[in-house]
C-alpha cells in the first residue's frame, strides 16, 4: 500500500491528552492515581446551560445551522465581545466552529500558503506547533524563559521575522504559563507586526480566568488597524465548564471570517445545533456562575503555587492567568533519582506517575523540557494528595 501523507508522518499525537488517556486508564483500573494532566474545568455545566440545550432538542433544534454558526450565537459573541474585551464586532465578523482548537486549525488553513512562516512564542500550547505544519507552514519558535516572565519581546520579535513570515500566533493569558501580556506589552508587539504586516492569531480562550484583579486586554482593541489584522479566537470550553460541548468561535475581518466559512462548510458543516443554543445560554445569561469558578481557581491557585515553592528542588512562577502552574524541575535535570537519570521532563513525568501513581504533563512537547505542567482545575484534597506524593518522591530519591 501507498504511504500515508508526508504531512500526516509528521503530526505528533498530543501529549497532554496521552498523558491524560493513560491516566484515566489507571483510574478505571481501580488504581489510586492523582492527575494535574487535565486542561478543563473540573465543574459541570451550568443548569441554565444544560437546560437551555435541552429545550433546543426539545423544541425540535434539531438541524444543520448555518455553516459559519447560528445568528443568535453570532450575536451572542458580538455582545459578550463587547462587555468584555471592549471591541465591536458585527455578525459577520464572527465564525463559530468545533472548539478553540478547530478554529484555529482553519484560521491557520485559511492564512497559510506552504512554506509561510508563524512566530510562537514558547513555551506554547502543545497543538499550535502541530496545527501549522498540518496547514503547511512552518512554525518558527521564539523562547521566553523564566528570566523573562515566559513573554517575548519586541526585539526579539523583530529578529525572527522574515520575507516569509505571515503572522504571529498570541496566547494570553497562555497554557502552560499562566502569564498575560499588558496593555502596553502588546502595544508594542502590535508596532512590530504592524510595520512588517503581519496578521496575528490571538488565542483568548483563558481570558476571563484571571487573578488578583488583573485583566486580559486583548491585542486587537488597541486600535482599527490591529482589529482588522487580528483574529481573535475563543470559546465556551474553559470559561463555562463546556469543554465537551465542542464550541469556539473567531472574530476577525469579513473576508477572513468568510474564508473560514468555507472551510467549515466542507468539512464539519457546523458544531451541533444543540450545543450551540446551549452556548447561546452561556454567553447571554447571568454570569455569576463564571465568577464563583474563577474565584475558586484562584483559591487553588494560591494553595498549589504555595505548596510547590515550600518543596525543596522545584519551584514555579505565580501565573496570573489560565489553571496551570509552570513547574520548573532545573535543579533535578541530570540527576539521578531512583536508578533512572532525569534527562528531561518526560523522564521525570513517567517515573514520577510509575513511582507515586501522580499524573503530571511534561513540557517536552511545549517546547520546555525542563519544565512540568501541573493543572490545578482541581480540588484542594487533590492538590494537597498531589503535592504531599511529590515532596516523598523528591525526599526520598
Ligand atoms: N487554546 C488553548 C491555549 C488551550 O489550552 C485549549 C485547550 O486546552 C484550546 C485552545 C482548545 O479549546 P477548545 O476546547 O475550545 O477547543
Amino acid at each position: 500500500m501507498k504511504p500515508v501523507s508526508a504531512m500526516a508522518k509528521n503530526v505528533h499525537a498530543s501529549t497532554t491528552m496521552a498523558i491524560d488517556t493513560m491516566y484515566k486508564k489507571m483510574k478505571a483500573e481501580g488504581m489510586d492515581v492523582v492527575g494535574f494532566g487535565a486542561g478543563e474545568p473540573d465543574f459541570p455545566t451550568p443548569a441554565r446551560i444544560v437546560e437551555a440545550a435541552v429545550k433546543a432538542l426539545q423544541d425540535g433544534k434539531t438541524k444543520y445551522t448555518p455553516a459559519s454558526g447560528l445568528m443568535e450565537l453570532k450575536e451572542a459573541v458580538c455582545e459578550r465581545t463587547l462587555a468584555d474585551c471592549q471591541l465591536s464586532y458585527q455578525p459577520s465578523n464572527v465564525l463559530i466552529a468545533s472548539g478553540a482548537k478547530h478554529n484555529l486549525f482553519i484560521a491557520f488553513s485559511v492564512l497559510l500558503d506552504p512554506g509561510d512562516e508563524v512566530i510562537l512564542p514558547a513555551p506554547y500550547w502543545v497543538s499550535y506547533e502541530e496545527m501549522i505544519r498540518m496547514c503547511h507552514g512552518v512554525p518558527v519558535v521564539i523562547h521566553a524563559g523564566e528570566d523573562q516572565n515566559f513573554k517575548i519581546t519586541p526585539e526579539q520579535l523583530e529578529a525572527a521575522i522574515t520575507p516569509r513570515t505571515k503572522c504571529l500566533s498570541l496566547n494570553s493569558p497562555s497554557n502552560p504559563t499562566g502569564m498575560i501580556y499588558t496593555a502596553e506589552e502588546l502595544a508594542a508587539l502590535a508596532e512590530v507586526c504592524i510595520r512588517h504586516d503581519l496578521y496575528i492569531v490571538s488565542d483568548e480562550i483563558y481570558g476571563r480566568l484571571v487573578y488578583d484583579g488583573k485583566k486580559s486586554v486583548s491585542i486587537a482593541s488597541l486600535g482599527k488597524d490591529l482589529q482588522e489584522r487580528t483574529l481573535v479566537i475563543n470559546g465556551v470550553s474553559k470559561t463555562y465548564a463546556m469543554t465537551g460541548w465542542r464550541i469556539g468561535y473567531t472574530l476577525a475581518n469579513p473576508e477572513l471570517t468568510k474564508a473560514m466559512s468555507c472551510f467549515v462548510s466542507h468539512s464539519t458543516s457546523a458544531p451541533a445545533t444543540f450545543a450551540q443554543w446551549g452556548a447561546v445560554e452561556a454567553l447571554r445569561g447571568p454570569q455569576d456562575d463564571v465568577e464563583r469558578m474563577r474565584q475558586a481557581f484562584e483559591h487553588r491557585r494560591d494553595l498549589i503555587v504555595s505548596r510547590i515553592n515550600a518543596v525543596p528542588g522545584i519551584s514555579c512562577l505565580k501565573p496570573e492567568g489560565a489553571f496551570y502552574a509552570m513547574v520548573s524541575l532545573r535543579q533535578l535535570i541530570g540527576k539521578t533519582l531512583y536508578g533512572t537519570e532525569i534527562r528531561n521532563a518526560d523522564d521525570f513525568a513517567s517515573l514520577f506517575l510509575d513511582r507515586s501513581h501522580v499524573a503530571v504533563v511534561p513540557c517536552t512537547g511545549f517546547a520546555a523540557p525542563e519544565y512540568i505542567r501541573m493543572g490545578y482545575a482541581t480540588s484542594d484534597e487533590t492538590i494537597n494528595t498531589g503535592i504531599d506524593r511529590l515532596a516523598a518522591f523528591l525526599q526520598n530519591a
